[in-house]
């Protein structure tokens, strides 16, 4: 079983009613690893769905998130970004074009004296600054 078809089932046992639409947009997320904005995706599937409305995609991703399945990344400050890997990583985004590039790597941080009393569940580091395809432009 490939991933995709893990998905699926999973889906499947959420209750999520599997339209063309949102396989076409779940095969998409499976497929990049470019953490797609809503846009991206409206863009990257309307030619093949005309009749697929940037609606049906922005609800799609609420749902996946609702349910768990789709990290929202808060990086990008001007728009939402979407992760469909779940698994802890963390980031880099180019400030020049925008891409968020995916870092697999354990950080070994300290939980900070002030956040003694708190549950972390989860911590993220971002790095940001020019991708080699900006560097060399
Ligand atoms: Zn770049
Ligand atoms: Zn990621």
């Amino acid at each position: 079983m490939n991933e995709l078809q893990k998905r699926l089932e999973t889906y499947k046992r959420l209750g999520l009613k599997l339209t063309p639409q949102r396989l076409a947009i779940l095969e998409y997320l499976e497929n990049t690893r470019e953490h797609p904005s809503a846009e991206d995706i409206y863009n990257a599937l309307k030619d093949r769905f005309p009749s697929m409305s940037f609606a049906t995609v922005y609800n799609t991703l609420e749902v996946l998130i609702e349910k768990g399945l789709v990290k929202e990344l808060s990086i990008d400050s001007s728009k939402k970004r979407f992760d469909p890997f779940l698994h802890s990583h963390h980031h880099f985004i180019c400030k020049q074009c925008g891409k968020i590039f995916d870092v697999e790597r354990n950080f070994d941080i300290l939980i900070p004296e002030e956040l003694k009393e708190f549950e972390v569940s989860d911590f993220q580091v971002v790095f940001s600054g020019l991708c080699p395809t900006c560097k060399k432009k």
